[in-house]
């Protein structure tokens, strides 16, 4: 038999959970579905992340009412995907904040990777004909963005720290409360998707620069919130091992001039004892061993996904 494609067949709906991290700062788990998160400034508020479609956004939307009315002046978008950006609509912002890179990724590929993931996890799109369009961020930087809260609250600290989950992934960091959300650059307890990333920086000098800032909370970007410092620390353990145990069985079954079937099974046949039982792992990881593959065939940026392309790559090694 062969798996049903990519989510395609996961269509039960997920138990959604609001923490408050601290004062006024929130999360949204949904049990390894996209996570999301919100931080309240003086007057106003700081969301991060979107969602896939405003029906959805709007249900988180409702749900952070029961904390505050405060109105949304920043929301901030890790990166490019459609599951994290295309409910932005929802939120009414001032500002829509990204990377210069996700900019450019949303203009040279938004539109395929909205159509790529809408058939790998159509159960993500409540009411996907609510979307309006791409989502355009309206301020972006290169480094660093930062946030005062005002009234004593501290500041977000948006950084960029290196090319990882894809080209153009930022954090929000709390330096007063040490709450870190982490978008896809961390994972806890849940498989990491990597078919548009750069797996060799991404699992060093990145997740190095993610580390070094001594985060106590950390929300991943799919799974539960990892509390206390060993939790933090494990959760970008698992995110580097998983990383690295990939790049380890591609480049052992390419340097033996093995093909790309092979790389998938011997992948496969090393994560799966840890990580087979987390979300999303068999959907990722045909797509995973494809990009990794690509990249240390020495082709430096992602090729595009589109609808066409998945089914592909998913009957070659996944069928
Ligand atoms: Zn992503």
């Amino acid at each position: 038999m062969p798996k049903p494609f990519a989510s395609s067949a996961d269509l039960g709906d997920k138990q959604q959970t609001l923490e408050v991290l601290a004062d006024g700062v929130y999360a949204l788990t949904a049990e390894g579905d996209p996570n999301v998160g919100a931080i309240e400034g003086e007057d106003f508020l700081v969301c991060f992340e979107a969602l896939a479609t405003p029906v959805a956004a709007g249900e988180w939307l409702t749900r952070l009412r029961q904390h505050t009315g405060k109105p949304v002046r920043y929301l901030v978008l890790s990166h490019y995907h459609a599951v994290r950006v295309l409910g932005a609509s929802a939120f009414d912002a001032e500002v829509i904040v990204a990377h210069d890179n996700t900019r450019r990724l949303v203009a040279e590929r938004g539109k395929q990777d909205w159509e790529s993931e809408l058939g790998r996890m159509p159960r993500l799109f409540k009411e996907p004909e609510s979307i309006p369009g791409l989502t355009w961020p309206t301020a972006t930087f290169s480094d660093r963005f930062t946030i005062d809260l005002g009234g004593g609250r501290g500041e977000v600290v948006l950084r960029y720290c290196g090319r990882g989950h894809t080209e153009g992934d930022i954090i929000a960091w709390l330096p007063q409360q040490k709450i870190l959300y982490g978008g896809d650059l961390v994972e806890a307890q849940a498989a990491l998707y990597t078919g548009d990333a750069f797996h060799r920086e991404w699992a060093s000098g990145t997740l190095d620069a993610v580390a070094a800032l001594g985060a106590e909370t950390l929300v991943g970007g799919r799974g539960a919130v990892a509390y206390g410092r060993d939790a933090v620390d494990a959760a970008i353990d698992q995110t580097r091992h998983f990383l690295r145990v990939m790049m380890r069985e591609v480049r052992a079954v390419q340097e033996r001039g093995g093909t790309l079937k092979e790389a998938f099974e011997a992948v496969h046949g090393e994560l799966e004892p840890r990580y087979g039982r987390w979300p999303i792992f068999e959907h990722c990881l045909p797509f995973n061993v494809s990009r990794l593959w690509d990249e240390l065939s020495g082709i430096d940026r992602p090729y595009i996904w589109t609808a066409e392309r998945d089914r592909q790559v998913w009957d070659q090694l996944q069928g």
